[in-house]
């Protein structure tokens, strides 16, 4: 095997990003761990899916979790996970590119002051280069799963101008990175403040995330250090919880992770469905806008899980164009585990999920601007353009949309739209 060691240079939009989110995120520095763990636990939804018809992928270790350890004399903080991990080709094209639609337009948008590009950069989503906020070295060394064990990536990066690529031996799938803090973040260092990040931003996440168990004290005051792990965070599906055990604060940081939004959302729906289709949803509205709405590649949707295993992520059949901002998780217990794409644009059972689940979001609309007129008006602003396309593309549901259409009277000077064609 070649231990060569490449040296690669950031796309520009990268190194815009990296520099913008080191200054406009300092002050909420503690959000790179949830980002890292989001990944990590999508990673592991990855490999999940990928090992319904592979099993070998799972190679003798089938348990997905999220490991988390801290070296207070190095100063390194590691998340490790054993999800799908990464080739060489998936490094590259990842981890030093943003690949998303529409990056470059966005970009063009900054201005330069501090205060609304931190704003923005909330709508983009930051991810993993947020390990940057905290770190001036970030070393992740990835293999793939199912790839021999020589074929492990290291990928280094100072978070300036480039990053080296090397090819190293890897005995465990899945990825491992190693965070060098920063001068003046050793509160991170501190393994009961880590456990309280993960509880306050990751304990939605549904797999065990694990920690080094806290020092004991013996008979004699002796100090017991242990190495064994505890799971910190509650580690089970958030939405097939009941509502009642999930607190507000839950609900929103559970946005975050499956919208990739920075965000709180504006409102959200949770129910289980039962009849002829048995699932549960948990759709939520966001709150601003994402930078991509108007762009036809764009990816993001709602993610479909079936019985805790995801399947996929997928805008158009399962929410229609016009509510495309929609984001959450409808997780079905009838539909097959090796459900595919093709067999989905014909499903009956997906076309009656949709249609449950398209009443759910307009309820919960009609709820907001019976009940909530402000923020209405915020998701007017925000969305009203979109939920329009509604008339033209749901004929079953167009009276309804039409109700909930808010357009700016000519009487009125304000420019929030506060007439509906009810009025
Ligand atoms: P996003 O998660 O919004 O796509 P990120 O910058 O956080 O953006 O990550 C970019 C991509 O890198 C992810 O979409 C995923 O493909 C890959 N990635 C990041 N972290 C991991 C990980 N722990 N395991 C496998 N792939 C990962």
């Amino acid at each position: 095997m070649s231990a060569q060691k490449e040296t690669l240079g950031f796309q520009t939009e990268v190194k815009q990003l990296l520099k913008l989110m080191i200054h406009s995120l300092y002050s909420n520095k503690e959000i790179f761990l949830r980002e890292l763990v989001s990944n990590a636990s999508d990673a592991a939804d990855k490999l999940r899916f990928e090992g319904l018809n592979n099993a070998a992928l799972f190679e003798s270790d089938p348990e997905l979790k999220i490991r988390i350890s801290v070296d207070s004399d190095a100063k390194t903080i590691t998340i490790a996970d054993n999800g799908i991990g990464m080739s060489r080709d998936e490094v590259i094209a990842n981890i030093g590119t943003i690949a998303k639609s529409g990056t470059k337009a966005f970009f063009e948008q900054l201005s330069g002051d501090a205060k609304k590009d931190a704003n923005l950069i909330g709508q983009f989503g930051v991810g993993f280069y947020s390990a940057f906020i905290v770190a001036d070295k970030v070393t992740l060394t990835t293999r793939r799963a199912g790839a021999a064990a020589s074929e492990g990536v290291r990928w280094e990066s100072a978070g300036e101008g480039d990053f080296t690529l090397e090819q190293v031996e890897k005995a465990g799938r899945g990825t491992e990175i190693v965070l060098h803090l920063k001068e003046g973040n050793e509160e991170f260092l501190n393994d009961w403040s880590l456990k309280r990040i993960v509880r306050t931003y990751s304990d939605h996440i549904s797999i065990p995330i694990e920690m080094k168990k806290g020092n004991s004290y013996g008979e004699n005051g002796e100090i017991i250090v242990s190495d064994d792990f505890e799971t910190v965070n509650e580690a089970s599906a958030l939405w097939a919880r009941s509502k009642n055990d999930i607190t507000e604060e839950q609900y929103k940081e559970f946005y975050k992770h499956v919208a990739h939004d920075f965000t709180d959302p504006l409102a959200w729906s949770h129910a289980r469905v039962e009849g002829r289709q048995e699932y549960t949803e948990l759709l939520y509205i966001p709150s601003r806008a994402p930078f991509d709405m108007w762009d036809r590649d764009r990816k993001q949707g709602v993610k479909l899980y079936v019985r805790r295993v995801f399947i996929m992520e997928d805008s158009n059949k399962l929410m229609p164009q016009y509510l495309r901002f929609v984001r959450g998780v409808i997780d079905s217990n009838d539909l097959p585990l090796n459900v595919s794409r093709e067999i989905l644009q014909e499903s009956k059972d997906i076309d009656a999920i949709r249609a449950g689940c398209v009443k759910k979001v307009l309820g919960l609309l009609d709820d907001l601007a019976a009940n909530q007129p402000e923020k209405y008006a915020d998701f007017g602003k925000e969305f009203g353009q979109v939920l329009k396309e509604g008339v033209g593309e749901d004929f079953g549901n167009k009276d309804r949309i039409a109700k909930l259409l808010r357009f700016v009277s000519t009487a009125s000077e304000g420019e929030v739209p506060d007439v509906s064609v009810a009025d």
